[in-house]
């Protein structure tokens, strides 16, 4: 399909539009405070400018917390479905970040791999529409650009949304997409060459105004071929609190606890929540023993997952989409960024 352009002023008529299908959720800055991916409704304005919202959307597809199966008598192992028994609508996303839409393609592969397939997470997945938006100006802490997801994307999406000031150009990847511009195709216009001009020339400008650099090939292959001293490691990770913060806000990061929660006399709730490989308990076994009981082994093996060769071979590509929020989060300086920095510079 040839890119198309809308009017920003008519854009809540097409998410609108897409309400019927859908459940259509959408950048906004809700209460004034942080932006965040929160379901539409024409009371708030979506907001075209945040940076990054400070948790990723892997939230709608991946929840911190969720239900998977009650338990109603564990003697006769009587069980009843969790909350997907309610779910209905596929989720349609507008203002999907690339860095976001490359973590969740990420996701998708990690819950698809390896001879299980985490049916509830894939059906969220392949079933949404998803509608990126290009950044027009990187944030102090990304660098997708060093990690080959962002600041636009060639692929991986439905949509891919361009701000060109008073309109967005549309660029339509998918038969999904092309159903989504014909509910609502009278306010879309063939985009002009002008428009195609504008939106080159914003392509090119935004890809050299990145204040953020990572050394991602040094790291890769420093940390593949276990180049960086255990001392190194074990000076880094004194400054590391256990607060599993990078983990939490990471859209590629998939890690997850099991627990059953009581909700009645004979009852349970088995439930399924976000946990960090950084948390000691993490890789606890049954007989105590803890195979990554000091914290130099967690953060080796956090960094191992996220940039090794090893990994790469399993999963397509880095672990890291360059998003920056570890950058924010972390207070002790060991975001990917900040350590592969000193990797670079420490350990040759
Ligand atoms: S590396 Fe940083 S963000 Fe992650 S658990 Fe440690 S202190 Fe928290
Ligand atoms: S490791 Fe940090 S910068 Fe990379 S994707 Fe995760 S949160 Fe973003």
């Amino acid at each position: 399909m040839r890119p198309m352009t809308i009017l920003e002023s008519v854009l809540p008529s097409f998410l609108a539009a897409l309400a019927g299908d859908y459940r259509v959720v959408a950048p906004q800055r809700v209460g004034g405070a942080d932006v965040v991916y929160a379901d539409w409704t024409d009371d708030v304005p979506v907001d075209l400018d945040f940076v990054n919202t400070v948790v990723p959307p892997k939230m709608l597809f991946f929840p911190a917390r969720e239900t998977l199966f009650h338990i109603e008598d564990p003697r006769h192992a009587t069980l009843s479905a969790g909350q997907e028994a309610g779910a209905t609508k596929p989720l349609a996303i507008f203002g999907l970040r690339s860095c976001d839409a490359t973590g969740l393609a990420f996701l998708e592969k990690f819950f698809a791999g390896r001879g299980f397939e985490d049916d509830t997470i894939l059906a969220r997945i392949r079933s949404a529409l998803t509608m990126t938006l290009a950044c027009r100006e990187p944030g102090a802490d990304c660098f997708c650009v060093c990690c080959e997801a962002g600041p636009w994307l060639t692929a991986g999406f439905d949509i891919q949304f361009s701000d060109l000031g008073d309109r967005l150009l549309a660029d339509v990847r998918t038969e999904k997409g092309e159903a989504a511009i014909a509910a609502a195709s009278s306010l879309f216009t063939l985009a002009t060459p002008e428009d195609l001009d504008a939106w080159s020339r914003q392509l090119t400008k935004v890809d050299a105004t990145f204040e953020r650099r990572s050394f991602m090939a040094a790291g890769t292959r420093r940390i593949s071929l276990g180049r960086i001293p255990q001392e190194k490691w074990e000076h880094w990770a004194e400054d590391c609190r256990g607060c599993g913060g990078c983990c939490f806000v990471c859209p590629t990061c998939s890690c997850f606890t099991v627990t059953d929660r009581p909700s009645g006399d004979d009852a349970f709730d088995r439930e399924r929540q976000w946990d960090a490989c950084l948390y000691e308990g993490f890789t606890r076994e049954a007989s105590g023993h803890n195979p990554r009981a000091a914290k130099a082994e967690r953060l080796k093996r956090r960094f191992f997952h996220k940039m090794s060769y090893q990994y790469i071979d399993v999963m397509g590509r880095h672990g890291c989409v360059g998003c920056g929020r570890c950058v924010a989060t972390c207070m002790g300086g060991l975001d990917i960024s900040t350590l592969l920095t000193r990797i670079h510079d420490e350990c040759p």
